[in-house]
């Protein structure tokens, strides 16, 4: 068989972790065993049915050809008037991109910017293909870990020691995934001011899970509280999370008219501008009756405190109630050197995880895939009754863990690994 050579920037790579868990959950659920998978990463809503209606009138209408490289200006102006409306943003359509999806928003904007060596800060817990998108375009990401005691979020102490004449971009995830962390306006203000002293370095703000809150409170925005840093930020944003679309393949950026030019210039050369019918679809979404978001959110709160309940009687497992996204991110550090019924050691969250999977039937990612060992991330979308019988099944798993070693050992260096 011929060899297949990777090219050095597909080898730095690897499957993204939650399809890695979600692939391990499934051959076991083919071998017979019930799985219960806490794992997944998009709605479980189907797209309401009016923003279909707007894809299909599309069609009907011709919208079936190529489109401007960086979107129909349609579409970039019902975005222009959502971060009018929504954020009290000004953005013409010039500072807007339409792209196939958050991600390769995301992608374009490395792919533009990036040169060897390059610095991009990116706090830990993260989004595994923040790193990973870094790298394949030449990047080094420089992990920032933050710790449960602070919410999970960076503090402008550990920002500013993180800067050097090398970084480019901070990756500010709000709301978070994994880690569901929502920074305030006092968090936001405080970074704000450190960055200020570095005004060579840009801020990649995505903010795909903006809607997806619980924390009732009223946020302001980061380019509100520190409009200076306009010219160095790009907001990521998409119709993902909020419209359940994530088939679609649709999100879009908003940033300096000359950020948005290079990103225009690789979207050209690469997958030229999205899908047209999806285009439409985005627009109409944007600019239709937002009941849906409220209505999903509300579901997504329900369930959120319906496994937040099952975990606070675990004991050995510790978390912080997300204030947003649609995940919580435990930390599991106590059980560490606690041995499992057949005898097996727990080295690491990974072996946890195994456990769970193995033993128990439930499938959760390892903490080490989103750059914090001792943790794993549960997924609350998921029917009441698969979450209730998972919160059942990890406690069950956490309860048949004799635990006189636990932590009393050291536990196996584990890396974070820069893209699995
Ligand atoms: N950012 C974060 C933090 C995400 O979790 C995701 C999706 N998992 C995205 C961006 C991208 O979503 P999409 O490409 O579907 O818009």
């Amino acid at each position: 068989m011929t060899e297949l050579i990777l090219s050095d920037r597909a080898a730095r790579i690897g499957l993204a972790p939650n399809a890695a868990a979600k692939a391990r959950a499934q051959a076991l659920a083919a071998s017979g065993r019930t799985v219960i998978e806490l794992t997944s990463g998009e709605p479980d809503f189907d797209t309401p049915d009016w923003i279909k209606q707007a894809a299909i009138a599309a069609l009907a209408a011709g919208e079936t050809k190529y489109t401007a490289q960086a979107g129909t200006l349609e579409l970039r102006t019902a975005i222009s008037e959502k971060l009018a409306r929504e954020n009290g943003l000004a953005y013409p359509a010039a500072q807007i991109i339409a792209c196939g999806g958050g991600k390769h928003v995301i992608y374009n904007a490395f792919a533009a910017t990036l040169r060897s060596g390059d610095e991009v800060i990116v706090p830990a817990p993260y989004w595994q293909s923040f790193p990973a998108m870094v790298s394949i375009n030449d990047g080094t990401p420089v992990t920032l870990p933050t710790l449960r005691e602070a919410g999970y979020k960076i503090t402008p102490a550990q920002l500013d020691a993180a800067i050097t004449a090398r970084t480019r971009w901070l990756i500010l995830n709000t709301p978070s995934n994994p880690s569901g962390a929502v920074y305030t306006t006092d968090e936001l203000t405080a970074l704000a001011d450190v960055l200020r002293r570095y005004p060579h370095v840009w801020v990649l703000l995505d903010e795909i899970y903006e809607h997806i809150r619980f924390d009732d409170e009223s946020r302001t925005h980061l380019l509100t509280l520190a409009p200076d840093l306009a010219d160095r930020t790009l907001i990521v944003n998409g119709a993902s999370k909020p419209f359940a679309m994530t088939g679609w393949r649709i999100g879009y950026g908003a940033g300096p008219a000359a950020l948005i030019g290079a990103m225009t210039i690789v979207q050209s050369q690469s997958t030229s501008a999205p899908s047209s019918v999806s285009q439409a679809a985005l627009a109409a979404a944007l600019r239709g009756d937002q009941s849906f978001v409220r209505r999903s959110v509300a579901a997504y709160r329900e369930r959120r405190d319906l496994l937040l309940d099952g975990l606070r009687g675990i004991d050995g497992l510790q978390c912080a109630a997300p204030q947003g996204a649609f995940f919580v991110f435990v930390d599991c550090s106590a059980l560490i050197g606690a041995t499992t019924p057949d005898g097996k050691l727990l080295l690491g969250n990974t072996d946890f995880v195994d456990y769970l999977l193995f033993g128990h039937g439930l499938a959760v990612v390892d903490g080490t895939s989103f750059g914090l060992p001792g943790h794993f991330r549960l997924s609350f979308v998921a029917d009441r009754d698969a979450i209730i019988e998972g919160v059942r099944r990890l406690a069950a798993a956490v309860a048949a863990l004799s635990r006189d070693t636990a932590n009393t050992r050291a536990p196996r260096a584990e890396t974070t690994e820069a893209a699995s």
